[in-house]
């Protein structure tokens, strides 16, 4: 008969929410696997920006292959596989409670982390994929910066689409809002704000991108600009894709966890959601879209779950009905399994980092 693998936390997805959440939880003593199929929206970004302390020129794929590395240094474990299901496990007083099935290994957890973010709808323009980073954008936040003062377009029909080209006026003075064919879906008062703002509104579909020919040819290519299925073109330095997102929310839904009406995992001020032991963190729940915030909101979740496990302190009166019972003081031994505490000390004994490099300006 093979062994279930047991931990206290396993988390679905290993983008910035989940690796953040398994940093927490393992640091704090609790045994931890990670389970990542592919790459997300993270994967997805050339250049991390708005990160402190991060180069922009990190990708989000370094930035994730380093975070695996912290996580493993301190003890978790990664699992480099998809996630089928997570169901309650039948024996009600067994512990852990959930088992966490995935292509190649099965495990059990106390608790269970959905980091599994969303994806982008992307848009039905042919050729244009290959300047996602380059040229096209979905993350106003994270790329309005970089496209400022050049010719900008918005890709979509939605209201969200129409928000996104107004805003963008922000930014720079030459914004288009291309329909690629369709008819708007924004109400009658978002129509009238359109044609106040000075923005291009086009119609006709969109043909296929171009890049950039006057770039240096050794550089991955940069989009140049659109063509139009009127046979027209147009210069763009970039632009964004707003044609919505899909919620990675399939598995949480199949354990009961209730889901808001635009498809992200609800979850309390704890991270926690519906279901006792879930929690959900990262783009998958309502309203994150940025790393940094996702990093942020993790780092909660793992406090709100250390938090739940944490034998210590314990009111008086439960530490002396144990100590009545004799075989229960085996029990009150420290949060961390023993791997996690020879790990730790490996870790304490090793060179720790100097701090800060040079003092602040001014000061000796
Ligand atoms: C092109 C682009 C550029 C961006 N640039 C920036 C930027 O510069 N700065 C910034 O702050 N934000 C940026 N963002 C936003 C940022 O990438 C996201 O907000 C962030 O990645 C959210 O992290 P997450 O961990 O919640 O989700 P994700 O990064 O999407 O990670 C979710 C992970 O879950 C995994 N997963 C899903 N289902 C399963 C399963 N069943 N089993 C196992 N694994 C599963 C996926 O493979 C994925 O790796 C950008 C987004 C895009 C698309």
């Amino acid at each position: 008969m093979t062994t279930v693998p047991a931990y206290d936390v396993a988390v679905v997805g290993g983008g910035p929410a989940g690796m953040t959440t398994a940093l927490y939880t393992t640091r704090l003593g609790h045994r931890t696997a990670v389970f990542e199929k592919e790459g997300g929206r993270h994967a997805r970004a050339s250049h991390v920006h708005n990160l402190l302390g991060v180069s922009e020129n990190v990708s989000g794929r370094e930035l994730a292959t380093h975070a695996i590395d912290q996580v493993e240094h301190y003890g978790g474990d990664f699992y480099p596989d998809a996630v089928d299901a997570v169901t309650r496990r039948d024996e009600r007083d067994d512990e852990p409670r959930f088992r966490v099935e995935a292509a190649h290994a099965t495990v059990d957890a106390e608790r269970v982390v959905f980091a599994t973010g969303f994806r982008d709808r992307r848009p039905d323009v042919p050729d244009i994929e290959r300047f996602t980073g380059r040229g096209l954008h979905y993350c106003l936040h994270c790329d309005a910066y970089t496209l400022a003062d050049g010719s900008v377009f918005v890709l979509g029909h939605t209201e969200h689409a129409a928000h996104v080209a107004m805003t963008m006026l922000n930014f720079t003075t030459d914004v288009d809002l291309l329909l690629d064919g369709r008819d708007p879906e924004w109400d009658a008062e978002t129509e009238a704000q359109l044609d106040a703002h000075p923005i291009d509104r086009i119609d006709t579909a969109v043909a296929s991108a171009f890049e950039d020919e006057s770039l240096d040819p050794d550089e991955p290519p940069w989009l140049g600009g659109l063509s139009f299925e009127d046979g027209t073109e147009r210069g763009y330095v970039g632009g964004f894709a707003m044609y919505g997102t899909s919620y990675n929310a399939d598995l949480a839904a199949d354990l009961g966890c209730e889901l808001g009406a635009d498809g992200a995992i609800d979850v309390d001020a704890d991270r926690q959601t519906s279901v006792d032991g879930i929690y959900a963190v990262g783009d998958v729940t309502h309203g994150q879209n940025q790393t940094t915030i996702a990093i942020g909101d993790d780092a909660a979740a793992g406090l709100a779950i250390h938090k739940d496990l944490r034998p210590f302190p314990k009111p008086v009166a439960a530490i002396e009905d144990e100590a009545a019972a004799a075989e229960a003081v085996e029990t009150q031994v420290p949060g961390s399994p023993p791997d996690l505490r020879a790990q730790m000390r490996r870790v304490r004994e090793m060179r720790t980092h100097p701090g800060l490099r040079e003092p602040s300006p001014g000061r000796d």
